[in-house]
């Protein structure tokens, strides 16, 4: 397969923030591919870069990271050296769009929702009334358009959830980054949510890039799952392999972090026992000094081993 193939395809990303502390690779050596009407789940740790490469894929890093090197892939288009201009006007939300963490909170509470969405048409250049649009979108995450007229406070935290989802549907991507879309909703809310993401994956062709801690959440919601350990893809499959046939060491402690009903009797793990200092530059596998299976050629940079579905970096696959 060749990019043209795929939706979204990431080759090497490196994302930096330049600190006065030092450099701190979030993003480091990423790639991976999605196809079209296809689910990647990206799951890690707080801290292991999952975040800032969904904003990376948006070319939204936050002060003061930046892209350093790597490609971003949309269809066939080049979009990592794009003008900012050009990508505002046909890329931005219309081809690639995003549920930012917390979008919960923010929502504006002194607007209507209508009034809201709004804004976001006319930011884009859309100047007529555009209520049937909104109403439309509102409907295919299953709210009654009468929330249009509502303020933010007068929602459920669901229902807040739903809303931000329409306005990231608003300009019908072809691809959405789900960022923590079910953090902080009770577990009923969360299947909901999560139900929502899939029919509207299949309704509307799309392909979904979730980020998620919660690797029971994404395994349920993706086909394939990319394992992220500060700043690097340390393991990447199929859902189902990834879950129930770990190969990297980081994996293996993550699935064995999950609770399980089946095995009461199982500690849980806690994944990395470290911080994930992403400060620094040292060589060798980062998960080096968390590892059981460490050894003396663990100090040098592990080797990606491609795999029928996916690939692992690590020294054990060599
Ligand atoms: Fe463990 Fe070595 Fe594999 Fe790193 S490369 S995960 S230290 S076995």
């Amino acid at each position: 397969m060749n990019c043209l193939d795929f939706a979204l395809s990431v080759n090497s990303l490196r994302v930096y923030y330049l600190s006065q502390f030092g450099t701190v690779k979030a993003v480091d050596d990423v790639s991976f591919s999605v196809g079209k009407n296809e689910s990647i789940g990206i799951v890690g740790e707080s801290g292991c870069g999952k975040s800032t490469l969904g904003t990376a894929l948006l070319r939204s890093v936050p002060y003061p990271g930046r892209i350093v090197s790597g490609q971003i892939m949309l269809g066939g288009q080049d979009i990592t050296g794009m003008a900012e201009e050009e990508f505002d006007n046909k890329v931005r939300w219309k081809k690639i769009s995003m549920i930012f963490q917390g979008a919960l909170n923010s929502l504006d509470p002194v607007f209507t929702i209508g009034s809201q969405m709004k804004e976001i048409l006319k930011q884009h250049g859309y100047s007529r009334d555009q209520s049937d649009t909104i109403r439309n979108s509102l409907s295919s995450v299953l709210l009654d358009p009468s929330v249009m007229k509502k303020y933010p406070h007068e929602l459920s935290g669901g229902m807040k959830q739903r809303v931000s989802i329409a306005m990231a549907l608003l300009l019908n991507p072809e691809i959405l980054i789900a960022d923590e879309p079910t953090t902080s909703l009770d577990v009923m809310v969360q299947s909901q949510i999560i139900n929502l993401l899939k029919k509207l994956k299949t309704d509307r062709n799309m392909s979904i890039v979730f980020i998620s801690h919660d690797l029971g959440v994404i395994s349920e919601v993706s086909e394939i799952i990319a394992i992220m350990y500060r700043g690097q893809i340390v393991e990447l499959g199929k859902a189902y392999d990834v879950y129930n046939n770990p190969k990297h060491p980081y994996t293996e402690k993550l699935v064995s972090s999950v609770p399980s009903i089946k095995n009461r009797e199982n500690k849980l793990q806690n994944p990395s026992e470290k911080f994930a200092d992403t400060l620094g530059s040292e060589a060798g596998c980062k998960f080096y000094d968390a590892c059981p299976y460490a050894k003396e050629t663990c100090r040098k940079d592990p080797p990606v081993i491609n795999h029928k579905n996916g690939f692992v970096r690590c020294w054990l696959f060599e």
